[in-house]
């Protein structure tokens, strides 16, 4: 959690952050200075690549951190986004008062891919009891305009949800309902922060207002057949899994304060002066040192770091003993129960009492499909990584059918058992494989008639695969694998070319490697030694990253045009250091599109070189997560190549599963960018295609005076005129004209917004 800005333009009389205990913030700054956030962005990649995480989450926070404004706040997301997503999959979110809100500031957090949660605590009379201007004035309207705002299409995928703070004296059905009107992705509710030392307002001993207050929501929510998700009552239910509030997952959050200060979560700030600090900071000291502090410490011990009546408690599992901070008694300290132990209890009891239909809510309050989601969001351009996860997802199930298929085609009963125990011992390594751009292509051809007569061609693909997984997760294994041309290949990890192994070779998985016996050949690949065995030819990753340069594997021969034969190591580093540098451009230039890529991308196949056409990019159908390129020195330019191949990925993942198109009618549509006339599926790739490249060249028009404006106009033009005669070719389904509805809509709000 980063606190940006450390002040704060709502005066809440509930708000620990000013009016509790903790006054640490009078002598920060008042904003984040940029060699903190440099510094802080540092730690966290370091933390990432020592611990090779697959993911972090950084929440901007305050005070408000929409008082940075919208240059402010877009120089610390890019600054997070360039630093970070070298080393592992950035989720960014901020909490917000959303009273700020405005159109450009809701394009900064699209463009950079955050998802926003906004302080609101229902209805007008709920709200202004506590969130009120220092002049005591309402911020209801402010707060529900900028919850409108993120509703619209353009920004709906930067709306996270709303937090509320639980006030008995409100009328819960009021809340409810106001907090149901906003259409919220997600409901946080907050009990009040409060401890032993000031415990939280009750009407008497024994009482447990917070208990029948939060358990009327949850009745009517049960009763409404749960709309949306409400994380509390999700939280709490068995197997829940709990949240930073409840349950015994350790505690996974630091926070690095405006001065750059490691401090434990900021709710600690409502038990004492100072009791959140670490004496530790980011500049001198690592995250590591930071969790190490025994206050944080404490809380990655389960139960065990729980009171005796917490240990003892038949709900343990599930409440935790409630949030830290409402542990804290001058004395004990925070070996105690919560301070709301009463309602905790009373409260799981209640969710029990009324569980509902067992059937799991829908995660969002939304009222539409989850295909208009899905659309809508990527109609923003880019989508967000969590909606290129589930086109990835969305694939690796066509794989898994067509794997399934050639199971039918399969002598090796040993490759499928393999995979089958794999998928319930070592889902990941299997997943990794399945992933793999190049194994649907091998599937498909496999299962194509046409293809048979090739009989290396068509190989049976699920020896390798198990071979694969096997290595991955480390399991010994023995499997008879096809030979091709005097080659294996395990998918992920390389190709081995051993003359004379005729045609099939017995593989054993050893630890860190494989062994390979078949004809007169007898080979060992281990895959960590420092030279590589002879004859083995492993995949090799770009430098710092984890993209991978593909130009082994036989069926990435699926571009309609020449791969390039194996780079040697000068050419792979010449590309690898490129791309690299045309990472660093995309998130430069269109951050939101960076972490699209970063969602899905893993493979970048080097074409042909070709005097004629030096300058080439490819995607294919059946490989989602790879895009093919000719080696180009310029990182500008495969900047945008990477950015425009991206979206043709996206969108094949989507016409995939989904009808845009109406099939079957056989127009053809003129477009402004090509001479001959192309039917309305082209026209739509070109369209989305150039939707992205127009929004990376309005980009670059900020802040270049050469020819960036001139292409941001002519890519404009064709992406509008494109998607009008589209709209009116009635060549598409209504999806289709959903989809190019809002695009045209982000097309509008690119040429605004973004330059
Ligand atoms: S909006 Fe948040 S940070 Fe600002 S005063 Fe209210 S509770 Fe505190
Ligand atoms: S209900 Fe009370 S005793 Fe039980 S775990 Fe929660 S805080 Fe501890």
């Amino acid at each position: 959690m980063l606190k940006v800005h450390s002040r704060c333009d709502l005066s809440c009389d509930h708000c620990y952050v000013y009016q509790h205990a903790d006054q640490t913030w009078r002598g920060r700054p008042v904003r984040m200075p940029p060699a903190t956030v440099r510094a802080a962005a540092r730690r966290i990649a370091e933390h990432a690549r020592e611990h090779q995480l697959p993911d972090v989450h950084v929440v901007l926070h305050g005070g408000e951190p929409l008082l940075l404004g919208a240059a402010g706040l877009r120089e610390v997301l890019a600054e997070l986004r360039a630093t970070i997503t070298p080393w592992t999959r950035l989720d960014l979110r901020m909490q917000t008062n959303g009273v700020l809100l405005d159109e450009e500031l809701c394009q900064v957090l699209v463009d950079h891919d955050v998802r926003v949660g906004v302080s609101f605590d229902g209805d007008r009379a709920a709200n202004d009891r506590h969130r009120v201007f220092a002049h005591g004035g309402s911020s209801h309207e402010q707060v529900r305009r900028a919850l409108a705002l993120l509703r619209r299409p353009a920004y709906r995928s930067s709306y996270a949800g709303i937090l509320c703070t639980v006030d008995v004296r409100n009328d819960p059905d009021r809340v409810y309902e106001a907090l149901l009107a906003e259409s919220p992705p997600r409901v946080d509710l907050l009990l009040p922060h409060a401890t032993w030392d000031h415990p939280p307002q009750r009407p008497g001993p024994g009482a447990t207002p917070y208990a029948d207050w939060l358990g009327r929501i949850h009745r009517r929510w049960v009763d409404d057949g749960q709309p949306g998700s409400i994380r509390l009552f999700e939280a709490l239910r068995p197997g829940g899994g709990g949240t930073e509030a409840f349950g015994l997952a350790p505690a996974d959050v630091l926070v690095v304060e405006a001065d750059g200060t490691w401090e434990q979560v900021d709710s600690l700030k409502t038990a004492y002066h100072g009791a959140a600090g670490t004496g530790f900071d980011v500049f001198d000291h690592s995250v590591d040192e930071a969790a190490g502090h025994p206050g944080v410490a404490v809380r990655q011990d389960g139960v065990q770091g729980l009171c005796a009546t917490c240990r003892a408690c038949p709900v343990v599992d599930r409440c935790g003993g409630g949030l830290y901070a409402h542990r804290w008694r001058t004395g004990s300290g925070f070996d105690n129960p919560s301070v709301y132990c009463a309602d905790l209890f009373r409260l799981i009891d209640s969710v029990d009492a009324y569980p509902g239909p067992a059937q799991a809510p829908p995660s969002e309050w939304s009222t539409a499909s989850p295909l208009d989601d899905l659309l809508d969001d990527l109609a923003t351009g880019h989508g967000s990584p969590q909606t290129v996860r589930r086109l990835a997802d969305d694939q690796l199930a066509i794989t898994r059918m067509l794997l399934a298929a050639c199971r039918e085609m399969s002598d090796s009963a040993a490759a499928w058992e393999t995979l089958a125990d794999l998928e319930l011992t070592a889902p990941e390594a299997v997943r990794a494989v399945l992933e793999h751009p190049f194994v649907r292509p091998w599937l498909v051809h496999r299962l194509d008639p046409a293809a048979r007569s090739d009989v290396g061609a068509a190989a049976d693909p699920l020896p390798a695969l198990a071979v694969a997984a096997a290595v991955r997760a480390g399991v010994p294994v023995t499997v008879d694998v096809p030979v091709r041309a005097d080659a294996i290949t395990v998918p992920t990890l390389g190709s081995l070319l051993l003359p004379g192994l005729g045609e099939r070779a017995e593989v054993t998985v050893l630890p860190g490697g494989f062994r390979v016996r078949g004809g007169s050949a007898d080979r060992t690949v281990l895959l960590d030694a420092g030279e590589p065995s002879a004859g083995w030819r492993p995949v090799r990753n770009v430098p710092a990253g984890r993209l991978l340069i593909e130009d082994g594997d036989p069926y990435r021969d699926c571009y309609g045009q020449p791969v390039a034969a194996r780079l040697d190591d000068p050419a792979v580093q010449a590309l690898g250091r490129t791309l690299v540098e045309a990472w660093r451009v995309v998130c430069r230039d269109v951050p939101a599109h960076a972490a699209s890529l970063d969602g899905g991308l893993r493979v970048v196949v080097p074409l042909a070189p070709d005097p004629a056409r030096p300058l080439r990019s490819a995607t294919a159908r059946h490989a989602f997560g790879a895009v093919a390129v000719t080696p180009h020195p310029d990182p500008e330019t495969v900047a945008v190549l990477l950015v425009h191949e991206w979206q043709h990925a996206k969108l094949g993942a989507v016409l995939d599963r989904y009808d845009l198109v109406t099939p079957g009618q056989g127009t053809r549509i003129t477009v402004p960018w090509r001479p001959d006339p192309r039917p309305p599926e082209g026209v739509l790739q070109g369209v989305y295609a150039h939707l992205a490249v127009t929004q990376v060249w309005r980009s670059r028009a900020a802040t270049d005076n050469g020819d960036a404006s001139a292409h941001a106009a002519r890519f404009l033009a064709w992406t509008r005129e494109g998607a009008d005669a589209l709209l009116a070719s009635r060549s598409l389904t209504a999806a289709g004209e959903r989809f190019v509805g809002q695009l045209r809509h982000a097309l509008e709000e690119t040429r605004v917004g973004s330059g």
